[in-house]
């Protein structure tokens, strides 16, 4: 067995559906696949088919009303299509199920409708309109990979943008109902293959039912392969019969046979949760699990939003590797995820500007690079695009002598102000204190507090950026302080402006309530929180060097560009030797040697234990200084994986972020060392 990580493709934008928009048999225009020669659906009696061969086939109405269970109830979809379907299904668990119970969506895509086609084809149900008008709003860029979209308080979309086969063999979550969709087999005979079913069968909860309309010989042989039993029961419409059908004992998962080391640890109960740190790695995992009902401690030292999180602005930006590599791929995710967040959580976007980021490419190597990164990753404009140094001038609303990256989706935060709003959810409840000690109970955790007291809780996350080491729990997980200062200067009245982030060695943000933020200067093992001048005179240089067109405006309007003049603030952000965040559950560092010490003497040989983990522990840190991209989308992973739902992010993302991955690194390279 070897210990090779999936290859991950570049980050691509997808092509999006070509639509003919038909009359059917009563006069109405209806969505028709250009490409597939297929209908979406029939304008006509398009509900009640829905109704018929997806909801009423998987019994959904009863089992809905009869849903008891603490996690969610999970629908699997092959082929999003306009989303008729997936709105029916909620439609269906609003009328029956208790108020308590919760529904998560997933639906893959291939080749996603663009929003104007996405709400002229929804406009046909009038009854579904608020629905579709909160799928619309959040309707993600047509960019590969999971796009989580919060539909109600009670009801999740996973959109798995891609190969529907691809996605599903990636898809880290279990499914308790199919709706297999997706063109009839003899239009798209590519999707309805072996592998799509046995994909489906190895993410199904025993007893999955299913579903489909088709009755295609090739389905019957695929679903029977891989493990489903079927019965053709009465068709809609016209059609005589489709299937209905179940899986009793699907196989196990297999595919961390491999790296047995990230196999996630058994669901245990999570009533009560603390969350230990109130930057934005911990308000955000407070946020995450309270909107599924969990109370909260947050337990912070200092307000929410006081340490490396504490900024008044800050950039929401990512840099985005030239090569393929999961780091960027995590990071793309955390982004587009970030800003729905956002936009859900702030639409009059007092928290946060979508005003877009240049990263300016100041040198010929990161020209070249940049040139490279564009060659080979086929992302859509809307997410990203090389601009001209005139074109970049434009767009910052300065003058620029050079060009670079777009990034039209990114922008600036309020970095205090958003930890505190999330600190606000309902059903999170802040305590100041500082954690000491945590002892694993029967049960959950004891958390001992420097005033004396200790504090019972079923499970506890740990988010305190660079001390996120210092239990003994954590105590094997490299973090490196790095101390950032960002320098803050009151601008005159008339000074000139900016219109978007700009980005190359530091970054500054268009000025907020007359203060222009820039900096942040970046100091690895420094720890100190301290001003000092000699930083700002850093930030003054590195400022002058991006932007002397502004700068020189900037002292023609008389403002105080001295380092002795300027304010500003120092703070510690934690980053992991390969500078990703850790994200999930805290591995037993002692047993893990142990268990897998033979990968010293032979990498390809795997010993297959599952990783042994401090249950119910978990960590969200090194977020470095592009938290705002990461914490958020890391917290979504953290929360559901404590209550037991599908992840936000593909099976290869998950384990790029385990706390553990560096762990097995050293004992792998431990061979090395002794080889050489
Ligand atoms: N369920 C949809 C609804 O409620 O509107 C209708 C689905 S439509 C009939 C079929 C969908 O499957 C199309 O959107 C098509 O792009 C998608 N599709 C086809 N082949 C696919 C594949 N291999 N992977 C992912 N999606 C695919």
């Amino acid at each position: 067995m070897t210990a090779a990580p999936d290859a991950l493709p570049p980050l691509a934008g997808l092509q999006t559906a070509r639509l003919d928009w038909r009359r059917d048999d009563g006069g109405e225009e209806a969505p028709h696949s250009a490409a597939f020669d297929d209908v979406y659906f029939s304008r006509h009696d398009g509900r009640a088919e829905t109704e018929h061969v997806f909801l009423d086939a998987n019994r959904l109405p009863e089992r809905f009303a009869d849903w008891q269970a603490d996690r969610p109830f999970v629908i699997g979809e092959t082929g999003f299509g306009t989303g008729l379907n997936m709105l029916c299904a909620w439609a269906c668990f609003e009328a029956h199920a208790p108020l308590v119970a919760r529904l998560h969506l997933i639906s893959t895509e291939k080749f996603p409708l663009v929003r104007e086609d996405l709400a002229r084809a929804l406009a046909a149900w009038p009854d579904l309109a608020e629905r579709a008008a909160r799928l619309v709003a959040q309707w993600p860029e047509p960019v590969a990979g999971v796009h989580r979209l919060w539909l109600d308080d009670r009801v999740t979309l996973d959109l798995h943008f891609g190969d529907t086969t691809e996605r599903l063999e990636r898809l880290d979550g279990r499914v308790d109902a199919w709706f297999l969709d997706g063109f009839a087999p003899s239009k798209n005979p590519e999707m309805w293959q072996p592998a799509l079913f046995a994909a489906m069968a190895a993410r199904s909860r025993p007893g999955a039912t299913l579903a489909t309309f088709t009755c295609a010989g090739v389905v019957k042989r695929g679903l029977k392969a891989a493990g489903f039993a079927w019965r053709k029961v009465p068709g809609f419409g016209r059609k005589r019969e489709m299937l209905a059908g179940e899986i009793a004992a699907p196989p196990e998962d297999r595919r961390r046979a491999a790296t047995p080391w990230f196999t996630p640890p058994a669901a245990r109960p999570a009533r009560h949760v603390a969350v230990v740190g109130a930057g934005i790695a911990g308000t955000s995992v407070a946020a995450a699990l309270a909107r599924r009902g969990v109370a909260v401690t947050l337990i912070d030292r200092e307000d929410p939003g006081s340490g490396g999180s504490g900024n008044d602005q800050g950039a929401l930006y990512v840099k985005l590797a030239a090569d393929t590599n999961p780091q960027s791929r995590v990071y793309l995710a955390g982004l587009l995820h970030s800003r729905r967040l956002l936009a859900t959580l702030d639409p009059e976007q007092a928290l946060w500007m979508p005003c877009g980021v240049l990263q300016l490419a100041m040198s010929d190597k990161e020209q070249a690079r940049q040139t490279r990164f564009l060659a080979h990753h086929p992302l859509p404009d809307s997410v990203v695009h090389g601009v001209s140094a005139d074109a970049a001038s434009r767009l910052a609303g300065t003058p620029l002598d050079h060009g670079g990256l777009h990034y039209p989706k990114a922008g600036w935060v309020r970095p205090a102000a958003l930890c505190r709003r999330l600190a606000a959810t309902p059903g999170v409840g802040f305590r100041r204190a500082e954690v000491t000690g945590l002892t694993p109970e029967d049960d959950g955790w004891s958390l001992a507090l420097a005033d004396g007291e200790h504090l019972a809780a079923d499970q506890v996350v740990i988010a305190t950026a660079a001390l996120a080491n210092r239990f003994p729990q954590t105590a094997a997980l490299p973090l490196q302080p790095v101390r950032g200062q960002v320098s803050r200067l009151t601008l005159p009245r008339g000074a000139p402006t900016l219109e978007r982030v700009i980005c190359a060695g530091g970054y500054v943000s268009p000025p907020m309530g007359g203060v222009l933020t820039f900096g942040a200067t970046f100091a690895p093992n420094q720890a100190a929180t301290g001003v000092r001048t000699a930083d700002h005179a850093a930030n003054l240089a590195e400022l002058e060097a991006t932007l002397p067109a502004f700068v020189a405006a900037l002292r023609e309007a008389g403002a105080a560009l001295e380092p002795a003049g300027l304010e500003g603030r120092a703070a510690v952000r934690a980053a992991s030797p390969d500078k990703s965040p850790y994200a999930g559950p805290v591995p037993v560092a002692e047993a893990w040697a142990a268990d897998y010490a033979r990968l010293a003497k032979d990498a390809t040989r795997v010993r297959e234990t599952p990783g042994r983990h401090h249950g119910g522990l978990w960590i969200s840190a090194a977020h470095g200084s592009r938290g705002f991209s990461s914490a958020p989308l890391c917290a979504e992973l953290i929360a559901s994986r404590i209550c037991d739902e599908p992840l936000p992010l593909e099976a290869p993302l998950v384990d790029h972020l385990h706390p553990g991955r560096r762990l097995i690194r050293d004992l792998i390279q431990g061979k090395h060392d002794s080889a050489s």
